[in-house]
């Protein structure tokens, strides 16, 4: 095929759900890349397709090439990148050293200018989490895995090729309510609901308009567990809540063990959500089939970032909270004080790598 004719392919360096991702050459010049070889056409034709919106900004990986091969597979050749946020949280965690604040300053420049360059095209990316963003050996960090990305259209933009996805509905007809019961509250959902996810998760197929069964639990925004179809660019700021936070605390901010636990984990901290927290939400699919006991004092996000500065705090708070529309954007957080008062970010060529 057109790429064995192109790249010697070396060793695999990860796999995922969809994808095998190997390390390889390109013959012409000796580049080292990423081919990353995509199982799912779906997943493949939104990945090429963000990744072609988004070339030209610094902090989103490199798409060199990409080939469909005759088995349907599709593979992208990507700039190779030798390491992810994971690999520098764990290595610090392991070393019980906290990243000095002029580091994390400049890591979470770099991600939010990624996350900027995203939305501001319209590319919902809906699985953001430490692993996806990948770092070069010269600590320049970016935006990778658009596996799971929408790219949102508005009214006069061509959707046609969302299209496909707006074709499966959902057949709601035999809820079955059922009981959880989770330490500090009560949860009911219906036995359709953890169907519907599980056969989301399997096919990969989208219900109605997006599908609520996106992303990576931990960083999963509230309005997805609770089975939101609607949501926007917001599902990201979560995310990036979850990961400054984890940042600052080498752990992670909400680890769910299950979807429910999930949840019960949030209002742990933040408190139930109701529409004293956010005018709406009790129009939110699953509202009324998961319902948590009243959380009478929830621990509040300090208590998460022990140690960390007001100002730290109150930059987790921006992102971390019920209501999608008071979460601050990528935009402002880059224009945010907290990163033009001491200490600065230190310069990218200055941050740690692991090796
Ligand atoms: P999936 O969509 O299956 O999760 P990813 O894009 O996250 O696939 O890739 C899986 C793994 O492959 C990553 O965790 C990472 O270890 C490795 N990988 C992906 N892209 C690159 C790249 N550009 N350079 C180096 N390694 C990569």
């Amino acid at each position: 095929s057109e790429v064995i004719a192109k790249y010697e392919v070396m060793e695999r360096v990860g796999s995922g759900a969809y994808a095998d991702v190997y390390r390889g050459r390109r013959l012409s010049d000796g580049l080292i890349v990423a081919l990353k070889e995509i199982h799912d056409y779906q997943s493949a034709f939104r990945e090429i397709h963000a990744l072609q919106l988004l070339q030209g900004s610094p902090n989103v990986v490199v798409l060199h090439d990409y080939f469909y091969r005759d088995d349907d597979d599709a593979v992208l050749v990507l700039e190779f990148l030798r390491t992810d946020l994971a690999t520098v949280i764990s290595d610090a965690a392991k070393a019980s050293q906290p990243l000095p604040a002029a580091e994390l300053k400049r890591w979470m420049l770099q991600i939010l200018s990624g996350v900027d360059a995203c939305h501001r095209h319209m590319v919902l990316h809906r699985d953001l989490k430490p692993s996806n963003l990948l770092i070069s050996e010269h600590g320049l960090l970016k935006i990778a895995d658009f596996g799971q990305a929408r790219i949102l259209t508005e009214p006069g933009f061509d959707a046609s090729n969302d299209n496909e996805e707006y074709s499966r509905v959902l057949d709601d007809t035999n809820n079955k309510d059922i009981n959880i019961d989770i330490p500090g509250g009560n949860a009911t959902c219906t036995a359709s609901d953890i169907d519907r996810e599980e056969e989301e998760e399997e096919q990969g197929k989208e219900l109605g308009c997006f599908t609520s069964c996106v992303g990576t639990r931990w960083f999963r925004a509230p309005e997805l567990l609770y089975g939101s179809r609607d949501y926007g660019l917001e599902v990201d700021l979560w995310s990036l809540g979850c990961i400054f936070a984890e940042l600052l605390t080498l752990q992670p901010l909400f680890p769910g063990t299950a979807d429910i636990d999930q949840l019960s984990r949030i209002i742990g901290v933040l408190g139930n959500l109701d529409e004293s927290a956010w005018v709406g939400c009790s129009e939110l699919p699953d509202y009324g089939i998961i319902s948590f006991s009243k959380v009478e004092n929830p621990a509040g996000l300090e208590s998460c970032l022990p140690n960390r500065s007001p100002d730290e705090v109150a930059l987790v708070k921006r992102l971390v909270c019920y209501d999608p529309a008071k979460r601050a954007t990528a935009m402002e957080l880059l224009h945010d004080k907290y990163f033009r008062e001491e200490p600065l970010p230190v310069p990218v060529s200055e941050l740690r790598v692991p090796l």
